[in-house]
């Protein structure tokens, strides 16, 4: 049996349906209790089985109430059983595969829950890249197949050796663009590594409108196509292990960027099991919340 399969059936026996859905949901949010979220207090009378009434202020609230689920029409069963699927799944997933394993009926439901799946998983992957970050780029394809696309990658590696990873769409040309990535992705006093030539054709020195709480250095090891080694050697894991190039084909531009956050979240967690990421999900999910309404 596939690694993924056994993953699939631990799944299935720990949330066969809604009732474990809620009641783990409920300790996430509550631990063993209940709290209003309008004056604090600690007992409710159950409503329904998800909803509840202040003892104190009257005040009627569901259990997603304040959560990214809120507004969602989906049963919770089918949010775990999306989360899972999409974490246990080692390359980037397939929006079809999806919407049959997950078992929803509507294609552009399917779609918004994938969506906003991996809009989160670029929310947690806030924090910035530091110490020594090369920065690179490399092409992604987008719908029209002809139409290649320049994608931004920052790779760094931690105290403990483990190599992070960063990256966003290119939307322009200019120093301003590849400024915005260096200040959104990676920490200040940090030192940036790149060929010069990548830094908009300054071959003499680093071009001075560039950020400037960063170090800057030209790597010495560059490849004729001017990628630098460490590029190369990612983007050749990224596509062994199907996290970019597979399915990007067919998609547009927004959805582009949202498969490269699907793609630094499944690899920046490359030693860590389904479960750990499934809870890191949830919890994010049910501690933020979300103003529109799909
Ligand atoms: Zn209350």
């Amino acid at each position: 049996m596939k690694k993924y399969e056994i993953d699939w059936n631990t799944f299935i026996k720990a949330f066969p349906t809604d009732r474990q859905c809620i009641e783990y949901f409920q300790r996430l949010k509550w631990g063993n209790g209940f709290l209003c979220s309008r004056c604090g207090c600690n007992e409710c009378w159950s409503i329904s089985e998800i909803k509840f009434k202040c003892k104190n202020c009257g005040y009627q609230s569901t259990l997603t109430t304040g959560t990214m689920f809120q507004n969602s029409h989906l049963p919770l069963l089918q949010w775990f059983r999306a989360i899972w699927y999409i974490v246990s799944c080692r390359g980037a997933v397939d929006a079809t595969e999806f919407q049959k394993a997950v078992n929803i009926g509507s294609n552009r439901t399917a779609l918004s829950v994938l969506n906003k799946i991996r809009d989160v998983m670029g929310q947690i992957e806030k924090e910035k890249l530091s110490g020594i970050v090369y920065v690179d780029y490399f092409r992604i394809f987008t719908r029209t197949k002809k139409e290649l696309k320049d994608a931004y990658i920052a790779i760094a590696k931690d105290d403990n050796n483990f190599m992070r990873i960063k990256m966003k769409l290119k939307k322009a040309h200019t120093t301003e663009d590849i400024g915005e990535f260096i200040e959104n992705c990676i920490a200040e006093e940090s030192t940036v590594v790149s060929a010069k030539v990548n830094f908009l054709g300054y071959y003499g020195e680093f071009n001075k409108r560039l950020p400037h709480n960063y170090r800057y250095k030209a790597s010495d090891k560059i490849g004729a196509d001017n990628r630098l080694p460490i590029t190369k050697k990612i983007l050749t894991y990224l596509k062994d292990r199907q996290l970019i190039n597979v399915h990007q084909g067919s998609c547009s531009l927004a959805h582009s960027e949202r498969y490269l956050s699907e793609c630094c979240y499944k690899f920046n967690r490359r030693n860590k099991k389904s479960d750990k990421m499934f809870n890191e999900i949830l919890k994010f999910m049910i501690r933020n919340e979300i103003s529109d309404n799909s």
